[in-house]
């Protein structure tokens, strides 16, 4: 069969792999395939330039011919409609509402030979812990496992701390802008996803990682023990009263605190040495995806007597209907 498809370097392959599955994009009727160096991965549909735009990397976008996947059980064959989940370890999570959530994961079980246990989330992403409640519908009765990112691992409690596997794309994109002899504060680290990968980059990068809830802090310290980085320091408590000791030392500061982290803006600014760069995630609609957010950094920033330059604006993911998950990225002079 004949399909769109992305050719990549076999080496450059794996991050846009990645990113393809998390759009929605990789087609698992069909095989990947390789041609000596490169890698083709088959397209579900021709992307619109604005999803090109946010894979990594260097790459073309073809067409090819491809074998079909075969001996591959789909959760297409099992249900009529099937629901969008998502994985994390060995955990597969829907939602509460899909219909007949029994079925729905006994079929994901049968699918996904990996996944022990599926759980049904009972509540949104809530409170200022960011966590939900979930219900286990088939599988072990449990909410923790370790989830495997880019070559980090990660244990987790979903109910006791916040998580989610669709940052891994957004996450690679941060570490590439870390150098050696960097200072990086992450003022919202959850488990470490953000602060983790970045240490592992190199031993002469500094990771400075804070969070208030004494569970995600508790699962980053075994997380930096488990990824043998002795390069994070893991902090609990308030960013805004952490980020005072260690005023003018960062060279990034991540703040993905997303609706909420304008609240924590004169504090970032305070931790930036002249030149570093602030990663500010925010839910914006789109008729103002950029403006508000960033007049409201221009203002922290003035409040402390600096000015900033614009890096890069970007949409990380759509969020709901009309409302996206954004990045700004702010040089502070
Ligand atoms: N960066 C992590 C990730 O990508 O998985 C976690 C992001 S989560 C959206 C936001 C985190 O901010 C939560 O872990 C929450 O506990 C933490 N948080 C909320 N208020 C905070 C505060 N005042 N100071 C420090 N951390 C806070």
């Amino acid at each position: 069969m004949r399909k769109s498809c992305i050719k990549v370097l076999k080496r450059e392959g794996e991050p846009i792999r990645r990113a393809l599955l998390e759009m929605d994009l990789l087609d698992n009727s069909a095989r990947i395939c390789s041609e000596e160096d490169y890698l083709f991965l088959p397209l579900t549909e021709k992307p619109p330039e604005s999803q090109l735009k946010e894979l990594p990397g260097e790459f073309e976008l073809t067409e090819k011919e491809f074998e079909e996947q075969k001996g591959q059980l789909k959760l297409e064959d099992l249900l009529d409609n099937a629901p969008h989940f998502e994985i994390v370890g060995d955990i597969a999570l829907i939602e509460d509402d899909v219909p007949e959530p029994q079925k729905v994961a006994d079929a994901i079980m049968k699918v996904k030979k990996n996944v022990k246990t599926v759980l049904a989330a009972m509540s949104p992403v809530q409170g200022e812990f960011r966590t939900r409640r979930f219900r286990t519908v088939a599988g072990e009765d449990r909410t923790s496992t370790i989830h495997r990112e880019y070559g980090s691992r990660f244990y987790i409690d979903l109910e006791r701390a916040y998580f989610t596997p669709r940052l891994a794309t957004e996450r690679s994109r941060i570490l590439t802008q870390i150098k050696d002899g960097q200072t990086v504060v992450d003022m919202f680290a959850g488990v470490g996803p953000y602060s983790i990968m970045i240490a592992r980059k190199s031993p002469d990068i500094k990771v400075i990682a804070i969070d208030k809830n004494p569970d995600a802090v508790e699962f980053l310290r075994h997380n930096v023990e488990l990824n043998s980085t002795s390069n994070v320091e893991a902090i609990e408590g308030d960013a805004n009263i952490e980020a005072e000791k260690f005023a003018g030392v960062a060279d990034h500061v991540i703040m993905n605190l997303p609706h909420n982290a304008n609240e924590f803006l004169d504090a970032a600014v305070k931790l930036c040495a002249p030149g570093a760069i602030i990663h500010y995630y925010d839910i914006t609609h789109e008729d103002d995806l950029f403006d508000s957010s960033l007049k409201l950094i221009e203002e922290a920033a003035e409040r402390a007597g600096r000015t900033i330059e614009v890096a890069e604006n970007r949409v990380v993911r759509s969020y709901a209907p009309h409302q996206f998950n954004v990045c700004i990225e702010v040089r502070v002079l």
